[in-house]
């Protein structure tokens, strides 16, 4: 899935996922795109940020694993998120706590302005979902997390 920033002819920008640049173009051609405040299909790509890096573009063409919400899936799914919380565990040993400066220092990992190294922090919701819809390599940790500054 991929995000697109669309604008409609009277300048409302929104956002709409689509499963692939492919799909936003089928269904800009058929007419099936619509702006949600005022209801007008002339809708278009706004234009984006000129500075993304390539790194990240290219993350975006390969496309990201992700699983549908079936509730069949949800004994699956807790056992998977049990084992991704050990995994985690065992990351977080390894990893560099760093606050607040979290979805700053994975920024600038990611646009190549300091070395990658496994680090581990805080963000706001909005953040979280910035970095993410970004391309950048995050997941929410999903175990509990004591900061250095608060261990005795
Ligand atoms: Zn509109």
């Amino acid at each position: 899935m991929i995000v697109f920033d669309l604008k409609c002819t009277t300048g409302h920008v929104f956002e709409a996922w689509f499963a692939n640049t492919e799909a936003f173009q089928d269904q800009k051609t058929r007419s099936l795109l619509c702006c949600p405040m005022c209801g007008v299909a002339d809708v278009d790509k706004a234009v984006m940020a000129p500075n993304v890096p390539t790194k990240g573009n290219q993350r975006l063409e390969t496309g990201v694993a992700m699983v549908s919400d079936a509730p069949t899936a949800a004994p699956d799914m807790k056992a998977m998120m049990a084992k991704l919380a050990e995994v985690q565990a065992e990351i977080i040993k390894k990893s560099q706590w760093v606050g607040r400066d979290f979805a700053q220092q994975a920024r600038a990992m990611d646009a190549g302005e300091m070395d990658p190294v496994l680090i581990h922090g805080k963000t706001t919701p909005d953040e979280a979902r910035e970095l993410m819809e970004d391309g950048i390599s995050v997941m929410p940790l999903l175990i509990p997390v004591i900061p250095p500054d608060k261990q005795n």
